[in-house]
């Protein structure tokens, strides 16, 4: 038996049931909000906004999601505990990293192996000890402990603060065995810069999640990295803005069918509130909500082949096995 953590504390992995990898309650720039709060509005309405939405899905027959919001999307995790305590049927796993498509945070800039040119030697990374006070300690004194590490690569490819980042998150994962979650451009292939870094950290690719996999039709390329051992987040389901439903369902039917239905995970990477979007932006992608999966996206993989088995691995024990903790190494 394995242990996973959650923001109400430890479950059995087996009693994971259902999970989506890659869920956000809310998606916010810190800085702005505590200085321009107008838009978020009434604290209470939006956490009991989040609740309805997530009790909806938990009644859809999803029992849990993974909710990758670290340092540069506005994790705050007491409002996630107040939102937990009242979701009884989901469990919520955060995270801990940070999401960055070029530098690191002002914050880390003179810090760690910023300084190694200044004074000769090797500096360690200050990033490594608070992921992993994170994953052993919890969050900010709040006690709830991250279950998965994140962080991200773009367009831009693997700048000094990405390559930074990642091998941070390498080494934390290291420490403590728990698993990875990383955004990636697959437009641009930056799941082969990633695997280069991570090979170098040592990293068993079969402990990270490359996620938006999805964003790309191209399943040689997406062999490419299964066949390295990553698993595969076809995690935008309904985020319809630089490709189609179709698109995304049929990479999924075409993976399946190659067989490879044992390395996939899916979710939507959506949200109750994203503060990257104008007002009304939500209206033109109609379909990025926590219940598309269920109600379109399962309906038309099965229409299209994929089996009641494939689907089950892929919501089911693909997720227990990525988020079971394997032994530090
Ligand atoms: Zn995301």
């Amino acid at each position: 038996m394995s242990q996973v953590q959650t923001v109400r504390g430890p479950v059995e992995s087996a009693e994971l049931g259902r999970t989506y990898m890659h869920e956000h309650i809310f998606v916010l720039s810190a800085d702005v909000q505590a200085n321009y709060p107008q838009e978020w509005g009434d604290e209470d309405a939006r956490v009991a906004d989040a609740v309805q939405k997530l009790n909806e899905l938990a009644a859809s027959g999803v029992r849990s999601i993974v909710d990758p919001t670290v340092i540069g999307l506005g994790r705050y995790i007491p409002r996630v505990q107040r939102i937990a305590e009242q979701v009884p049927d989901l469990n919520i796993v955060v995270a801990t990293g940070c999401y960055t498509y070029d530098d690191v945070p002002f914050f880390f800039h003179h810090r760690g192996p910023a300084l190694e040119a200044v004074l000769g030697e090797p500096v360690p990374d200050p990033m490594v000890d608070l992921f992993v006070g994170d994953i052993t300690d919890g969050i900010a004194g709040t006690g709830v402990r991250a279950g998965m590490l994140k962080c991200a690569i773009d367009s831009q490819g693997l700048t000094a603060g990405v390559e930074r980042v990642m091998r941070a998150v390498s080494k934390a994962h290291r420490q403590t065995g728990v698993p990875i979650t990383l955004h990636t451009h697959p437009g641009s292939q930056q799941g082969l810069a990633a695997q280069r870094v991570l090979e170098d950290e040592g990293v068993d690719p079969r402990h990270v999640v490359l996620g938006h996999s999805g964003d790309t039709t191209d399943a040689d390329h997406l062999a490419q990295l299964a066949d390295a051992g990553f698993v595969l987040g076809m995690d935008r389901f309904g985020l319809n803005l630089e490709t189609t439903f179709e698109a995304r369902a049929d990479v999924v039917v075409e993976m399946c069918r190659r067989g490879y239905a044992g390395q996939l995970v899916l979710a939507h990477d959506t949200s109750c509130y994203i503060d990257w979007l104008a007002p009304g932006l939500r209206e033109f992608i109609p379909q990025w909500h926590y219940l598309h999966i269920q109600q379109e996206v399962l309906p038309y993989l099965r229409e299209h082949g994929v089996t009641d088995e494939q689907i089950e691995t892929m919501l089911v024990a693909n997720p227990r096995r990525v988020l079971e903790t394997v032994a530090p190494y």
